[in-house]
């Protein structure tokens, strides 16, 4: 918003990498935990065969849900009420821990993610604050599938176009909007989603690992007295998952998707790598639905936070290295 434009957009881009425990049919089939954690002041390293990565934050597979949000999340929640736009994307292989990072147990206060604490976050900064502030908060919920927009609050809407405002900024048209006014009614609004997500779908878990998530949250606030309005967006994306084609010997509608998959996922990339590098000029957002979506809450004075969610497997090693590859693009 126009509010933001005094602040600088360095660093806007935060990098944490998550790596989960290894699992327990990684360790029947004799997986070995191929990471370590190099000690430095701030627990930005991480070795891999060998191989060192440095990151904003490194979150080792101990660290709790809270953590999680303290690190990635609690800031641009800060932020988002005071009238910016901002990002949280969980990027990584199918089951490398996107959506437990994301979403988490919904209803289990230590095990809830990201999504489930801004909510609460953003409720308790509300109650708190002075009384001359008006607040209306909406979201939406969709998701983007072969790059067709679904709305996950309204089953009858499967291809959603992206349109510009009279600002030029890119939205969902049409995309259901609700206004909720408790963090309970926006979990009620998750959980419908949600159910909605399964609907026409065989295999949830395919499905979910092959189609990306995008739930927004706007909070407009007016401030009674001077009539002052901010207006913060903030989308939080669970990817879908970044592993290789060939690995999977896919053909026909399954190849189709892995490779739609790998075009979208490469133009995020190349729109955060233009982002990172303060001499390219061009942003190419409009080479994906997501990334034109996420034009004006991603870079500039926007705040974005990439979760890089790996496994420590070895069985995972390449994919990992090229999960981590992806996030070193954001710096
Ligand atoms: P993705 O969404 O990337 O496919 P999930 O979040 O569904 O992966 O994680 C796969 C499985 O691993 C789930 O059963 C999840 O609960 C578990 N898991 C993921 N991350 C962690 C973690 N940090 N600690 C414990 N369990 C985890
Ligand atoms: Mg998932």
């Amino acid at each position: 918003s126009a509010e933001a434009a005094d602040k600088g957009n360095e660093d806007s881009i935060k990098v944490v990498a998550r790596f989960r425990p290894l699992n327990d049919s990684e360790e029947r089939a004799g997986s070995k935990f191929i990471v370590t954690f190099p000690h430095n002041k701030d627990d930005q390293l991480v070795n891999i065969g060998g191989k060192v990565y440095q990151f904003d934050n490194i979150l080792k597979p101990n660290v709790t849900q809270e953590k999680v949000y303290n690190t990635a999340a609690r800031d641009i929640v800060k932020d988002v009420l005071n009238g910016y736009n901002g990002t949280i994307f969980a990027y990584g292989q199918t089951s490398s821990g996107k959506t437990h990072t994301m979403e988490g147990v919904i209803g289990d206060p230590n095990l809830q993610g990201i999504i489930p604490r801004i909510i609460q976050d953003i409720f308790n900064h509300i109650y708190n604050m002075e009384e001359n502030l008006e607040f209306h908060i909406k979201v939406s919920y969709f998701e983007i599938y072969m790059d067709k927009i679904r709305d996950l609050l309204d089953v009858s809407k499967v291809n959603l176009a992206v349109h510009e405002d009279k600002n030029r900024v890119p939205f969902v048209k049409g995309a259901t909007e609700r206004f909720v006014s408790s963090p309970e009614e926006v979990l009620e609004v998750i959980e419908m989603g949600k159910s909605n997500r399964h609907v026409a779908v065989t295999n949830m878990n395919e499905h979910s690992s092959r189609s990306h998530s995008v739930f927004l949250i706007q909070v407009k606030q007016e401030n009674i007295e001077s009539q002052k309005k901010l207006l913060g967006k903030l989308y939080l994306v669970d990817l879908a998952g970044s592993e290789k084609v060939s690995k999977t010997g896919a053909e026909g509608a399954v190849l189709d998707e892995a490779k739609n998959i790998n075009k979208s996922l490469s133009a995020l990339g190349n729109v955060i790598s233009a982002l990172a590098d303060n001499t390219k000029t061009h942003v190419p957002y409009r080479d994906s639905k997501l990334t034109r979506i996420l034009q004006e809450s991603l870079g500039g004075n926007a705040r974005t936070t990439i979760v890089i969610c790996c496994s420590p497997a070895s069985f995972n090693e390449s994919e990992t290295k090229s999960t981590l590859d992806f996030g070193k693009r954001a710096k």
